[in-house]
């Protein structure tokens, strides 16, 4: 039985002021042990502080980048030993906008998931086709891509701490959800391209939908058999949204 997961990505959003704001009404609202696991991403600057305020509470925290490399001269990066040093436990890699706005490539965000195992985060590794792609029936060509790359460095085996996360690039900070049909379709094409390399790994590894959920949607795209939680924008800046949508994912 897969846990389910429900991530919350920040992006370049708060303050510390917010940050407290959100957290004290994450806490108030949250069960204390919910069926999914809750897992929050701030801004690197802020997550020393916003894992102070969700010690000891069912709120994991992740960061939303990490460095492929251990240490050493890389001005501006964090590393993956500090993220842990930090409390961290997830981490994003790969996510579109780290894909598009910054040119990150297939490989590096291979070595940045390696990176993260290697100290022993759990990355969450984010993959997804854009429109044109889409249109162009190559969906499936693109995960495939994204996915391989990753697993030919690390290994199937590599999953069994990681989580991925399928975002179509259409579908983030749209408004525009993909169906769940269509999630579903290409969540059990990523669980049986995992499954020709390691059936059983295929069978646990979480696959979360990311692209415009909300509290109005998740239980639909959720109720997807290879659908395990989602990886959530916009609607983690607002309390009582992304505690509906946790909610959702342990219905
Ligand atoms: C995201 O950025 O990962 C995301 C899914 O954003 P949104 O929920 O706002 O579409």
């Amino acid at each position: 039985m897969r846990r389910p997961i429900v991530a919350g990505n920040w992006k370049m959003h708060g303050s510390r002021a917010e940050n407290a704001r959100l957290t004290e009404e994450l806490l108030a609202g949250c069960p204390a042990q919910p069926r999914a696991s809750a897992v929050v991403c701030p801004p690197f600057v802020y997550l020393q502080e916003v894992g102070r305020l969700l010690r000891d509470s069912a709120f994991s925290l992740g960061a939303q980048d990490v460095c492929a490399d251990a240490q050493g001269a890389f001005t501006g990066e964090v590393s993956a030993a500090m993220l842990r040093d930090t409390g961290c436990e997830y981490v994003l890699v790969g996510h579109s906008e780290r894909r598009l706005l910054y040119r990150e490539s297939d490989q590096l965000i291979a070595r940045k998931f390696a990176a993260a195992l290697a100290r022993g985060l759990k990355p969450i590794l984010c993959v997804g086709e854009q429109l044109a792609e889409r249109e162009a029936g190559r969906t499936q060509d693109v995960v495939a891509r994204q996915l391989d790359v990753v697993l030919e460095l690390s290994g199937a085996g590599a999953l069994a701490q990681g989580v991925i996360a399928y975002e179509p690039v259409w579908a983030i900070g749209t408004g525009r959800n993909a169906a769940p049909e269509q999630a579903q379709e290409v969540h059990a094409f990523i669980r049986e391209r995992i499954g020709a390399r390691d059936a059983r790994i295929a069978a646990a590894t979480r696959l979360l939908y990311g692209g415009s959920v909300k509290a109005g949607n998740a239980a639909e795209l959720f109720a997807m058999p290879d659908v395990d939680g989602g990886l959530i924008g916009g609607a983690s800046l607002k309390a009582d949204e992304f505690l509906a949508i946790l909610a959702a994912a342990g219905a």
